[in-house]
């Protein structure tokens, strides 16, 4: 179905805001105007509730969670930093892969199967999107999608 992305984002990150229990803040960076995409809403919650979870569970007490989303050529990306432990480089390329958790030790306390995001970058790419991560070490991670989209003139939705 046709999902106007910018008020789906509020009402997700509105549901962490009200029952997270870390100390955390959280700041939305979205765009002004309505943005259309067509997506199945419970896949698309799913993908979304995963990132955030992980961003939450992987931030220090104080720390801020950013939400952005942005149009670039036919695509909406949509991302997620926080500035948590962060993922070392070469790991990066595996976090998306089934069962795949950095470090057993630090993430056994956390709970979680690492399937997470291996589910998420199948239905992603499935959308015709992509999935990848950026992080540094002790700065935070950043892990961004894309979604195909039309941009289409304001005046069209007034
Ligand atoms: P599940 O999502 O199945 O409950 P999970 O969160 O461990 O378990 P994924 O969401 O697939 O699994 O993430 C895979 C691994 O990538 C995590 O175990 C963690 O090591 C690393 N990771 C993911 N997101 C972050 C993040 N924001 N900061 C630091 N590490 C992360
Ligand atoms: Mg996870």
């Amino acid at each position: 179905e046709w999902i106007n992305f910018v008020d789906f984002y509020n009402r997700i990150i509105d549901r962490f805001e009200f029952t997270k229990e870390q100390n955390v803040v959280f700041e939305r960076q979205l765009l002004d105007h309505a943005a259309f995409v067509e997506f199945d809403e419970d896949k698309l919650t799913q993908i979304l509730v995963n990132i955030i979870s992980n961003a939450l569970k992987y931030s220090p007490e104080g720390g801020k969670i950013t939400f952005r989303m942005i149009e670039k050529e036919q695509h909406l990306i949509i991302s997620v930093s926080d500035e948590g432990v962060g993922i070392p480089k070469e790991n990066i390329g595996q976090i998306f892969e089934r069962f795949y958790r950095v470090d057993k030790a630090r993430t056994r306390k956390l709970g979680g199967t690492g399937l997470g995001l291996a589910i998420a970058k199948e239905m992603v790419e499935a959308h015709g999107g992509e999935i990848w991560a950026e992080s540094e070490e002790g700065k935070g991670t950043t892990v961004s999608f894309s979604l195909p989209y039309v941009p289409t003139e304001e005046e069209d939705w007034s």
